[in-house]
């Protein structure tokens, strides 16, 4: 597996096994972008980029312009020796991790903006948060070029954003999106877990509890966003620890609540948990 630093090798790697001759994937590049503290959720996205592209190069980059004034950008997790390991396990190719001024050169004055989106669900607690994600992900498919890029629907509402990104810019990249990945008990892998004390870890189920809950409703066949809603918040309020940000039922593509709930439709909360705060979803079948 190679390790690139700079925009320059990522893009001469992957335009230069394009160009090769083809295989059963053909020559397809995928990205897999992270900011590493890789666990089996990111294991997931390599696994399925692997599965149906050629040559799949995972980037690696706690990215500063998502992260607020007060948030963890400086004490977010970082292993790069154990995720280039993992990345390597499952079958990645290349591991992209620039430096910030790599990423963002001197004087650096380009932001990209998805407006409105940007600014719902975890955008309206985070301000400036999906523009830091579109700006970075811009810059990651502009220097990776790759055929297809893998997200998963644990960031349900940066998918929003992403997939609205990607086709005003006209980019010529394939957005696939991964289901969550969970521990037995529910809670949704993410690289903030390790932030949470013994107590905080079982306080954080009310979170999956709360979208199991709607799911059943859901399939006993309860369509009001309201009563779903409400439902929901009933769940949070057995665990008075956790500090609910939003729980909502908004259409997918943009994001905006819906008052009755469809085939594809999001149900998404967010809560803080201590000092960390968390997200977890179900797209409504
Ligand atoms: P992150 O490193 O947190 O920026 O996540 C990188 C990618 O992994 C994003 O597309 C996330 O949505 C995805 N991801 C994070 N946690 C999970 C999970 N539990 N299941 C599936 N995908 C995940």
């Amino acid at each position: 597996m190679e390790i690139f630093h700079t925009v320059a090798e990522l893009r001469q790697w992957s335009r230069t096994l394009r160009m090769q001759a083809g295989n059963d994937a053909g020559n397809t590049i995928g990205l897999v972008p992270t900011m590493g503290a890789l666990h089996a959720g990111h294991a997931s996205l390599i696994r399925a980029a692997v599965a149906s592209c050629a040559h799949v190069a995972v980037s690696i980059f706690v990215n500063p312009t998502q992260f607020g004034p007060n948030e963890d950008y400086a004490r977010y997790p970082r292993n790069f020796d154990a995720d280039c390991a993992l990345a390597e396990a499952e079958g990645a190719r290349a591991i992209f991790a620039p430096s910030v001024e790599e990423l963002y050169p001197e004087g650096a004055a380009t932001l990209v903006e998805v407006e409105g989106l940007s600014t719902r669900l975890d955008g309206a607690s985070r301000p400036g948060h999906f523009r830091g994600v579109a700006t970075v992900v811009t810059k990651l498919l502009i220097a990776a070029e790759p055929d297809r890029a893998f997200f998963g629907q644990k960031d349900a509402a940066q998918v929003a954003v992403l997939r609205r990104m990607v086709a005003d810019l006209r980019l010529a990249t394939e957005l696939v999106v991964c289901p969550i990945v969970r521990e037995p008990d529910g809670l949704a892998l993410s690289s903030r877990n390790t932030y949470l004390s013994a107590d905080e870890r079982a306080q954080a189920l009310t979170l999956s509890r709360a979208i199991r809950r709607v799911e059943e409703l859901v399939a006993q066949g309860e369509r009001c966003a309201s009563t779903l809603i409400e439902a929901a918040r009933e769940i949070f309020v057995t665990e008075p620890l956790v500090r609910v940000d939003y729980v909502a039922l908004v259409d997918w593509a943009t994001l905006q609540p819906v008052e009755v709930a469809a085939p594809g439709t999001l149900f998404a909360v967010a809560a803080w948990v201590g000092s960390t705060r968390l997200i977890d979803n179900t797209i409504l079948s």
